[in-house]
């Protein structure tokens, strides 16, 4: 089935950008622009400044070789897709002329306009991209900590964490209980406890008929609720228990016990996992709150451009971000990263900036050739309480008892978007041609 680009703003990525190479010369060429974190947010921006203004200098820290994708990790935990296609080098980018730094950043000096790194190097900038990710409450759960992590796994970041949490799936004996401790709003991919719910269930249908899977959740409600309890009843009805916050009962996850599996809740719940996939609280990534940009956890940008109300000349972007009620994911990365390219291509030109415009979808599998979406657009505006930030309009969302030709066609689109988008932010940027601009950015 053939994607709807423009409606994702598939058509915006690297290859958009390309089309702009013949754009005349920028007063800010030569302007050096570092951007920390090679993930969806600055990996994009990197790309987009260079295609779209060959004569900036662009520069990519990250320490990474490669980029192992957070985003459709549930997939291959559920078995339906290869690791090894979550991995993805960074020879594109390097392509476009971005200058890739290996190393990792260190500290930022934003009234010199000084980003240090670990190698003691130091990089000037002109403007500063700030977007490392998240990082983990580590003292949020007793008991808990990196080392644990090992044995139970909270596979929130890509890589080696999905790839022990599939083994770990694999090893269990039938019969035993996996569980899901999920923390409160804001985390990144807020539907993604619920999907991966839902896939590590499938299999365990299949392959450990025996088993068990428990949510323990901290929240009273969740992302695409509806639709995915919906999923729950319909296809794993012995399977899964959903245990939500309420008034009374408070399924926070508070401590765990790594020897011998025992978890214990805030009401005073305890279980023995045979699988624990303990997903901590988080906050912005530790450079973002080293720099001085978050207050406390996450960072406070303009809604408008994602410049950061901190510090000046310095955006901040993806996970990092408080983007509202834009969730943390991938596509919001993206396309805030394809954003604020722009923004700063237009500062520099010394051109009047369009009104930022931005772009979510979440797609979530539930079953195999059964999958569940939401989305919506965001420009700066004012939510209620008089606040202002990103205000969602044009807003989707899948509901329960869709037919199994709509949840197919949301499949096909899920399996597809992932690939397009990896091809937008890794692969593309060298390569001429490009569809339209569609007016979310350049
Ligand atoms: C299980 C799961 C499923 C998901 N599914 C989806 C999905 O279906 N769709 C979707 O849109 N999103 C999904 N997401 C969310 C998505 O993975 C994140 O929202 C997205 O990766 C955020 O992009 P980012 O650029 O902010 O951070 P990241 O992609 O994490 O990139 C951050 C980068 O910064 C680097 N970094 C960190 N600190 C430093 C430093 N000090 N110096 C230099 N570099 C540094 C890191 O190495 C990393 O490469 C999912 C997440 C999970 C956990």
């Amino acid at each position: 089935m053939p994607i709807d680009l423009s409606r994702r703003q598939f058509g915006v990525g690297l290859a958009a950008a390309a089309s702009m190479v013949a754009a005349p010369a920028i007063a800010g060429s030569g302007a050096k622009i570092v951007v920390i974190g090679g993930g969806a947010g600055g990996a994009t921006v990197a790309g987009s400044l260079k295609v779209q203004s060959p004569g900036l200098d662009v520069t990519l820290i990250e320490p990474h070789q490669q980029y192992t994708s957070c985003f459709f990790s549930n997939a291959y935990i559920g078995g339906l897709y290869d690791f090894a296609k979550l991995s993805h080098r960074y020879t594109g980018i390097s392509a476009t002329g971005v200058r890739l730094v290996h190393d990792r950043a260190q500290s930022v000096d934003a009234s010199k306009k000084l980003v240090r790194l670990q190698s003691g190097k130091m990089l000037p900038y002109d403007r500063l991209v700030v977007a490392p990710g998240i990082d983990f409450k580590w003292d949020a759960i007793e008991g808990y900590s990196q080392a644990a992590a090992e044995t139970m796994p909270h596979a929130w970041r890509g890589g080696d964490q999905s790839f022990t949490l599939r083994q770990r799936l694999e090893k269990m004996d039938d019969g035993g209980t996996v569980v899901i401790a999920v923390p409160k709003m804001p985390y990144r991919c807020p539907p993604g406890p619920y999907e991966r719910a839902c896939v590590i269930a499938n299999y365990l249908r299949q392959a450990k008929p025996k088993s068990k899977l428990v949510i323990l959740d901290a929240k009273m409600t969740f992302s695409k609720q509806a639709a995915f309890q919906d999923a729950f009843a319909h296809y794993y009805k012995d399977i899964i228990e959903l245990n939500l916050s309420n008034d009374i009962d408070d399924f926070t996850v508070t401590r765990v016990d790594p020897a011998d599996g025992e978890i214990r809740t805030k009401a005073g719940l305890t279980m023995k996992a045979a699988l624990a996939n303990i997903i901590p609280p988080q906050t912005a990534g530790a450079i973002a709150r080293d720099a001085g940009l978050a207050d406390p956890d996450w960072c406070p940008v303009d809604p408008d451009s994602f410049a950061s109300t901190r510090a000046p000349d310095v955006y901040v972007l993806g996970d990092s971000a408080i983007a509202n009620e834009m969730p943390k994911s991938a596509f919001s990365a993206h396309s805030q990263g394809l954003g604020v390219a722009t923004r700063i291509i237009d500062e520099l030109e010394m051109k009047r900036p369009d009104p930022g415009r931005y772009r979510n979808t979440c797609w979530s599998i539930v079953a195999p050739d059964d999958a569940i979406k939401i989305g919506a657009d965001y420009a700066a505006g004012e939510l209620p309480g008089k606040i202002r930030g990103l205000v969602p309009s044009n807003a989707f969302i899948s509901k329960p008892g869709e037919s199994a030709e709509e949840r197919k066609a949301v499949y096909d689109e899920a399996f597809a978007w992932y690939p397009t988008l990896i091809e937008q932010i890794f692969k593309t940027g060298a390569k001429a041609g490009s569809p339209a601009k569609t007016g979310f950015a350049r």
